[in-house]
């Protein structure tokens, strides 16, 4: 199962504790982590495999909204800053809606990111 992580600047640390938290989650043989430039320096550094695609603002969440819409990816876990303008607005709405066009299980948050991962363990 692919999962994508992105996290804007804002939320990075708060992605590297989430993924600690759960890390036999997220370093089990199915899962393959995908993530945006940044973000996926930070997960590599906190220790985890993780496939990058480009920054954000440059593309990387396009990226990811692509393989989201050939059946590649099969959760997102976005952790958005809502205190926070950001250039790529366009491009973070277009990775929700294709989420939704494809059912894709999304969450904009850690909590709900918890929620999702505690299903997924059972
Ligand atoms: P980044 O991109 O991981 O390259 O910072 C995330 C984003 O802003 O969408």
């Amino acid at each position: 199962m692919e999962v994508a992580l992105i996290a804007h600047d804002g939320k990075k640390a708060e992605m590297v504790q989430f993924i600690n938290e759960f890390q036999d989650f997220f370093t089990r043989e199915d899962i393959s982590l995908v993530s945006t430039g940044t973000t996926g320096l930070k997960v590599e550094k906190a220790g985890f495999k993780v496939t990058r695609f480009l920054s954000g603002p440059i593309g990387g969440d396009a990226q990811i909204a692509a393989r989201i819409a050939t059946g590649q990816c099969k959760l997102v876990l976005f952790f958005r800053d809502p205190l926070e303008k950001h250039p790529h607005e366009p491009d973070v709405l277009m990775l929700l809606r294709i989420c939704d066009v494809h059912d894709i299980p999304l969450a904009t948050n850690p909590a709900t990111a918890a929620l999702l991962i505690k299903s997924l363990k059972q």
